[in-house]
């Protein structure tokens, strides 16, 4: 059972992170080690990488598990985060019919996991569960603008269906559930191949390659640092007034031609831009509306994306020149 402490936040606990190894779950497991529970991380290194964790494997608290959780595990624990998915679409577009099966039955598994054990579980849900919205900035409220046949639904439509399994293991089961919609994320330990714009235009710029802009760049982007984002999952997982959905990420938006020249002139780059097509169904807009995270849990991103790049570009920094020197 749950061990509460008085002011409602929680006691040593036993917490699984499925996708551990990946961007997100390696900061999620080490900000849980600090906080003094013991992690076991679960991951098939699809994405994910053992470098993101190497510093965590003498941690006599941190397990790791090398599964894929579209099979069935167990595993005997108090509160559980489900971050196992690709979240770039070039990753999850890579094998699709996986990428459904991993949101689908992944979900089905932690959720049967966490009624078998009475765990608390958390799903990473996304904004892409927004579609192209049209609705701006998203509310939770909004139902989305998804197309279930394109290159985009075995992310999208996966993600939706695993909230729709939360849900319904809710509801049926009384599994404690908690879901949060998370928007655009960056920081250090995102992939030099990851294909997400943050990572591509800092690599590029690094390297004096030209910066590719999908279409004409105007679409919109909220960009939220890790940080940021990891207080507010552990925030959601904490509280008792919602199960969520609850957004997370960001209000502060900028076209894709901004953010290339922001992070020209952060880097001093000579990289010039180049236009490439835009992908099929790209949303042309995205910003969280955040009043329930504020309103559940008094939380507020405190990092804005001119203090977050330049931790990100030194990151890329060290590990290109790392790379280079081998
Ligand atoms: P990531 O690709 O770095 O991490 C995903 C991790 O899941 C990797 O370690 C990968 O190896 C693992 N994984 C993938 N399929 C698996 C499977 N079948 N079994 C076990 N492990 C598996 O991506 P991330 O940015 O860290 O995203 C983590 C989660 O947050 C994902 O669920 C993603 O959908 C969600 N999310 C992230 C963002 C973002 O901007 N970073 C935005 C919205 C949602
Ligand atoms: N994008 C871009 N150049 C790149 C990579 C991405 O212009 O090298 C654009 C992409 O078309 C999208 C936006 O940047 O409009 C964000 O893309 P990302 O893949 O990071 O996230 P998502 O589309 O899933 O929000």
């Amino acid at each position: 059972m749950f061990k509460f402490v008085t002011n409602g936040g929680l006691m040593s606990q036993r917490i699984l992170v499925t996708g551990g190894a990946g961007f997100l779950g390696s900061h999620l497991c080490e900000r849980l080690l600090k906080a003094g529970h013991d992690v076991v991380c679960l991951d098939n290194f699809f994405t994910g990488r053992k470098n993101n964790i190497l510093h965590l494997m003498d941690n006599k608290h941190f397990e790791l598990v090398r599964h894929d959780v579209v099979d069935p595990f167990k595993a005997e624990v108090d509160f559980i985060y489900n971050l196992a998915c690709p979240a770039s679409p070039i990753h999850y577009q890579y094998n699709a019919i996986k990428t459904i099966k991993t949101s689908v039955m992944g979900a089905i598994n932690v959720l049967g996991l966490a009624k078998r054990v009475n765990a608390r579980i958390l799903q990473a849900s996304t904004s892409e569960v927004y579609g192209d919205p049209e609705m701006h900035p998203q509310k939770e409220s909004y139902w989305g603008n998804v197309n279930p046949i394109g290159l985009r639904a075995c992310y999208d439509e996966g993600k939706r269906c695993a909230e729709t399994l939360f849900f319904d293991y809710h509801r049926m089961n009384h599994v404690d559930i908690r879901v949060v919609r998370i928007f655009n994320t960056y920081g250090p330990r995102m992939r030099a191949d990851d294909g997400r714009v943050v990572s591509n235009f800092i690599v590029q710029a690094l390297r004096g390659e030209p910066i590719t802009i999908y279409g004409d760049g105007l679409q919109t982007r909220s960009f939220c640092y890790v940080d940021d984002l990891l207080a507010a999952m552990v925030g959601v997982m904490e509280q008792t007034e919602t199960t969520g959905p609850v957004n997370i990420g960001n209000p502060g938006e900028f076209t894709m031609i901004e953010l290339a020249n922001k992070i020209i002139k952060l880097t001093g780059s000579s990289s010039q831009i180049i236009h490439h097509p835009k992908p099929a169904d790209d949303p042309k807009q995205r910003r969280p509306d955040i009043s329930l995270a504020r309103k559940i849990m008094n939380w507020e991103p405190k990092i804005s994306l001119d203090e977050g790049l330049p931790r990100t570009i030194d990151y890329f920094r060290n590990t290109l020149e790392c790379t280079a020197k081998k």
